[in-house]
Order: C-alpha cells, then structure tokens, then sequence
C-alpha cells in the first residue's frame, strides 16, 4: 500500500485516489522541450496531452529552449495550455551550441549537404536538422534553466499519449537506480551514420573501455552477428533519463570525442543512436528501462500496452484496442524482439 502514497510503482489508480492523497514526493525534473515558434499549435497539443494524463496531477516544471527567441504569442499561448504548471522559456547560445564549430568547415559541411540530398538522406541537406541533433546530443542538459534538475522527460510537439500514467516515473527511475527510459526503439536509417558505429569502436578502445564486460549494453543490444551496428536506437522524442548521465565527466568526454570527427555535420549523425550508443558503453541493461506500460505515438509511430498484458492504465488506443503498436507491425522496423531476446538473456544468467 506504500506504494498508493509514495506513487514510485507503475500502479493503476483511481483519479479520486490521485486527488485525495496528492503526491508529496517530488524528483527535481522538468519536462523539457526544443522548439520552435511556429510549432506552437502541435506544442500546445502534446502539453495538453500529458497534462491530462500525468501532469495535472504531477506538476511537473516545464522547460522550453530555442535558438531563436521565443514570441510573446508563444509564451502566452503555450502558458495558457497548462495554467498550474510552472513555465520557462529559455535562449539557446547560438554561438557556441547551434552554429558550425570552429573545427568543422563550413565549405566541407555544405558540400556534404548536397552530396546527402542527392543519397536521400533523411533532413542531410537542412542545416538547422544538424544544429539540432548536435545539440540534443551534446549541449541541453547544460542550460542554465535545468541547473536545479536531476531528471527530464523530453517533450515533442504533435505527440500522443494515450495511457493514464498514475504514478511518477521519476521517482520509479530513482528507485530502482534506472538512468535512460524509452518507450520505442527501432532502427535507425543507416545512410545518416555510416562511420558512428567505427569511431564509438576507436572511442572505446581508446580509452580503454571494456566493452566485453557481460552485462555491458554495447555488443548484446547494438551489435549484429558479424560485430556492425545493428541500428537499434531508442528513439530519443521521447525520453526520461537522468540529466547527471549526460552531465558526467565521461559522457562529455564522449560527445567531444565524436564532435571533434565533424561527422554531426559531414554525416547526419542523430541525437538517438548517439544517447543509445553512449548508453551500451556507460550502463548496465538494469540502467536502461522500457516504459512498456505508456501509450505513445511520435509520427505514425505508436506504442500501445499489448491487449490483456495488464499494463497501461486506462488505455484508449486507436481502433479501440489496446495492441496498435508498430511492435506488431513488420512495415515499421522494431528492434524490440532484439531487445526481449537480450532482457531473457540477462535474466537467465541472473538465476
Ligand atoms: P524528427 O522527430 O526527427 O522528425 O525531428 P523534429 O522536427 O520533430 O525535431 C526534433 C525536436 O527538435 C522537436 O522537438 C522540434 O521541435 C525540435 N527542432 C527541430 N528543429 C529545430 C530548430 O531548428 N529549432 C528549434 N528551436 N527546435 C527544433
Ligand atoms: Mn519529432
């Protein structure tokens, strides 16, 4: 019954129980979102979306960084979307965190632009796309707006959540010692990383990283059988994850060292296989944890609780069940059977 008040369990509780007994407990974590001006409407959408279905009872903190300045017509809007819920709309530094670095050259990066929009690389010839990923990966968590956070739940505009989520996955992550969730992972598109998977290999060995070690994430999740990149990801619009993970002297280490390749720009590296890959180098499988039990959908892309699995708390997916995920789907390419198949092995050399 501890569990009805402190709210760290995934427990399916009445909305009456919630307004009764409100959370006391709370992790220092904001939701936190990069955005654009004009995708206001789409924002406002998602804000609704998780405000009725966690945050009106959670209150949460939200945060919203741009490299532009935010309108007035956005703050107010956006603000007026969730009333209770604190706001803070912040500026990017464009000079040091959205523009090419001084390492990288500019004529080079243009001219690999190109050579992407002719090889239909997906967003390869939008520059700002590169500018994002590379901030997403290396810069957000060091904004001056999250100094106080310890955990963050990354927000999207034009999501859905479809589950009611009646407990804090903050607190379920600081309980039980979890550093990165998802909810979907799949494969990325190889054509935008085609070195990633070599120079995290040169990384590793470069600074003596034991990427054998039995419960490392690296080979088991990430590798095919012939020892590539498998392009499993998790897909990073939606994550919950520990912003220390990031801030950490080795993570750093890390993203300067792919950084300093230029590869965010000559090649269209993502923010996704990025995290994920730095998360099969620095955490144990018991670090990562899949948010099974969230109904979610970025895109086309959805996750959904299967059907009688008891997961998920008053579902309302499409089509009236509760089973529509991509997971289901082989036109969508999951790497959740890769996932499962890796979990059973773990637990069985466990016992
Ligand atoms: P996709 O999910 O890979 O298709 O890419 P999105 O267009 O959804 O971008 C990912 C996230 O970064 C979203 O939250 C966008 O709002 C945000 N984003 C993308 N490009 C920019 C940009 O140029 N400026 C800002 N401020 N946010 C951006
Ligand atoms: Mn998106």
């Amino acid at each position: 019954t501890a569990y009805y008040k402190n709210y760290d369990e995934p427990v399916c509780l009445p909305e009456r129980h919630i307004r009764i007994n409100p959370p006391v407990a709370k992790a220092k974590a904001a939701i936190i979102a990069v955005v654009r001006n004009k995708e206001q409407e789409k924002m406002i959408a998602s804000i609704i979306q998780l405000e009725e279905r966690f945050n009106k009872n959670f209150r949460y903190p939200y945060v919203f960084l741009n490299e532009e300045p935010f309108t007035d017509e956005f703050k107010i809007a956006v603000q007026e979307s969730a009333p209770s819920s604190k706001m803070d709309f912040g500026l990017i530094d464009k000079a040091s965190q959205w523009s090419f670095p001084p390492h990288v050259s500019k004529e080079k990066a243009l001219q690999k632009f190109d050579e992407m929009s002719q090889n239909n690389v997906m967003f390869g010839n939008m520059e700002s796309y590169h500018h994002m990923c590379r901030y997403q990966s290396g810069f957000f968590f060091d904004h001056p707006l999250l100094d106080g956070y310890d955990w963050y739940w990354r927000l999207e505009p034009g999501v859905k959540f479809y589950c009611d989520i009646t407990y804090d996955p903050f607190l379920y992550m600081e309980k039980h010692n979890k550093q990165y969730g998802f909810v979907i992972t799949l494969r990325e598109l190889s054509n935008t990383v085609p070195t990633l998977w070599q120079t995290v290999q040169r990384y590793a060995k470069s600074r003596h990283i034991d990427i054998s070690e039995k419960n490392n994430l690296l080979f088991p999740y990430f590798a095919d059988n012939k020892n590539d990149y498998n392009m499993c990801h998790f897909w990073s619009n939606f994550e919950i994850a520990s912003l220390n993970l990031w801030r950490s002297p080795q993570y750093r280490d890390f993203f300067n060292y792919l950084d300093q390749t230029g590869n965010f720009f000559y090649e269209r590296w993502g923010d996704a296989p990025v995290h994920s890959l730095a998360a099969g180098l620095f955490l144990t499988t018991d670090q990562v944890h899949y948010f099974e039990d969230f109904g979610y959908q970025h895109d086309s892309y959805r996750h959904c609780p299967a059907k009688g699995s008891e997961l998920g708390c008053r579902c309302e997916c499409p089509s009236g069940t509760t089973d529509q995920s991509i997971d289901h789907d082989s036109f969508y390419d999951t790497c959740l059977p890769v996932w499962r198949k890796w979990i059973k092995t773990t637990e069985a050399r466990k016992s």
